[in-house]
């Protein structure tokens, strides 16, 4: 993407620590917190702590160790929140028709009831 990573993005003072968020998982690279509102019974963002936009910056400019936190933090987390057993999805919203809001690379984890094809 060519546009600039802006920094008062939400999760961008949440890792600030200028607003607060329920945490459920750190470490050196990720920060793992469950959605303000909630689209179903388990519904927690997983988000890099640098700076990436989308899912292509995040691929392109991470280094191999932040990759592999940021998925490791996923399964873990999924697991820590009673997901394992009966399954879970993960979404990525990137870009304008994806309906991404928070331009700040994430993943929702989502779980807890059936969740038919898309919601
Ligand atoms: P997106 O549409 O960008 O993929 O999703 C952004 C998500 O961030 C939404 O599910 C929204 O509920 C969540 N969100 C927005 N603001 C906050 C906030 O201040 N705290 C938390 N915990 N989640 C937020």
């Amino acid at each position: 993407t060519c546009s600039k990573y802006d920094p008062t993005n939400i999760f961008a003072k949440i890792l600030k620590k200028e607003v607060p968020c329920k945490a459920i998982y750190e470490d050196e690279f990720v920060l793992v917190f469950h959605d303000i509102a909630p689209q179903a019974p388990v519904h927690a963002l997983v988000i890099p702590k640098n700076p990436y936009i989308s899912f292509a910056d995040f691929a392109e400019r991470a280094a191999p160790e932040e990759m592999v936190a940021f998925t490791r933090a996923v399964a873990k987390v999924a697991k820590q929140l009673g997901l394992g057993d009966n399954g879970y999805r993960i979404i990525s919203n990137i870009g304008r028709d994806s309906g991404q809001e928070v331009p700040h690379f994430h993943f929702h984890i989502m779980g807890g009831r059936p969740l038919g094809f898309m919601g």
